[in-house]
């Protein structure tokens, strides 16, 4: 089984903490669609598994007009039974859905909505340059439930600037009453380039102390147990069966396809990436040439990239899988983790303990070779 990704790189205007490749110019939309057909053409054979998953993400998708995401999918469809997908998402922000979009997404079989909440506290939300407030993510959720797409995923992010315990603890208790059956939280990093990184730098906002993250992580664990969710990757929770498949895909070493600027591919054997340049992107790709470049596999960094994401997972390393593709005493590094209760050790797996997850950079370090 694979999966699709289809990227869109453009966005109303850049958020404070985000260093994603994205531009709020959105003069070459029509062109850089039509250059997505054209790859989807060029490469959607290029999987030899069934694809069973599509996920649109960005960038924002859900700015680009109702036309032209019609036209995306009316290209895929020609490949892929859309009707049979396991799972078809779509990212969308809160401040674009509306009725009109809701009713245009289920008519294009999408079935499931990730959503970027990141704050129920407006303030912490103007702080990052969010566009939409917090009672239009409410709107939106209730909107999406009503017209019957109730697969949504809502992300929230902790380690805010100005962010306390208690507005973080608001913004969780607010998410998690709405039931989602999914939702991520993930901590605020500071990355160079970004707006946030440069006030950072000029001492205008201050990082969360590793007290006040611990506090919140803590508080987010205990959390979404009492509410029934389960912890199944680091900034992940889900209701029972509602992981997200498309990105689980991608943590279990399945292949998938990714078209547009800036995604990635795996095959099963290669990694191949389509560099951030829109406007190279567009005129090789309506020329007829594809703009991937192949990364360097070697089995070390083959290795490398299944231990970054396995052990970002609850379960952790597939020791079966593991010990038929590589060739290292995975065990002996684990032991002195294992004994200090920062790993666990299964008959199948070994996984990073959940009050560890928060350290789990650290930790990954000593596995990687
Ligand atoms: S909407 Fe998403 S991709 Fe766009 S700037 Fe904000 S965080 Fe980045």
């Amino acid at each position: 089984m694979a999966g699709l990704y289809i990227h869109i790189p453009y966005c109303h205007s850049k958020c404070a903490y985000c260093d994603f490749y994205s531009t709020p110019n959105v003069k070459s939309m029509e062109q850089y669609v039509d250059a997505l057909k054209k790859e989807i053409v060029l490469r959607i054979s290029e999987l030899n598994e069934p694809i069973r998953t599509v996920y649109i993400g960005g960038g924002t998708p859900s700015l680009l007009p109702i036309s032209l995401l019609k036209s995306i999918i009316v290209e895929v469809s020609k490949y892929i039974d859309i009707d049979g997908l396991e799972e078809f998402t779509i990212e969308a922000n809160p401040e674009d859905i509306t009725q009109k979009w809701i009713d245009a997404i289920k008519q294009m079989g999408v079935n499931r909505v990730s959503m970027g909440i990141q704050s129920f506290s407006d303030v912490e939300l103007n702080e990052i340059n969010r566009r939409h407030t917090a009672q239009m993510a409410l709107d939106a959720v209730n909107m999406l439930r009503e017209s019957g797409i109730n697969r949504i995923s809502g992300d929230l992010i902790y380690g805010l600037p100005g962010q306390d315990i208690d507005s973080w603890k608001y913004s969780l208790d607010l998410l998690l009453s709405l039931q989602l059956p999914h939702f991520s939280a993930y901590l605020l990093s500071y990355e160079q380039g970004t707006k946030l990184y440069v006030r950072l730098m000029a001492g205008k906002v201050e990082e969360a102390s590793e007290e006040l993250v611990n506090e919140m992580y803590k508080y987010l664990i205990i959390r979404a147990h009492e509410e029934g969710y389960v912890h199944y990757e680091i900034s992940n929770f889900s209701k029972t069966n509602c992981e997200a498949i498309h990105n689980t895909n991608y943590w279990r070493d399945l292949p998938y396809l990714g078209i547009g600027v800036s995604a990635h591919s795996f095959d099963g054997q290669c990694r191949r990436v389509n560099p951030p340049n829109i406007k190279n992107y567009v005129s090789q790709l309506l020329a007829g040439n594809c703009v991937f470049e192949l990364e360097d596999e070697n089995a070390q960094n083959r290795h490398n990239d299944y231990i970054i994401v396995a052990l970002r997972t609850a379960k952790g390393i597939d020791l079966e899988h593991y010990n038929r593709t590589y060739n290292y005493d995975i065990l002996d590094i684990a032991k002195p983790y294992i004994e200090e209760g920062k790993m666990v050790l299964t008959k199948t797996h070994l996984a990073i303990a959940e009050d560890y997850m928060l350290i789990s950079d650290r930790i990954m370090l000593d596995f990687i070779v």
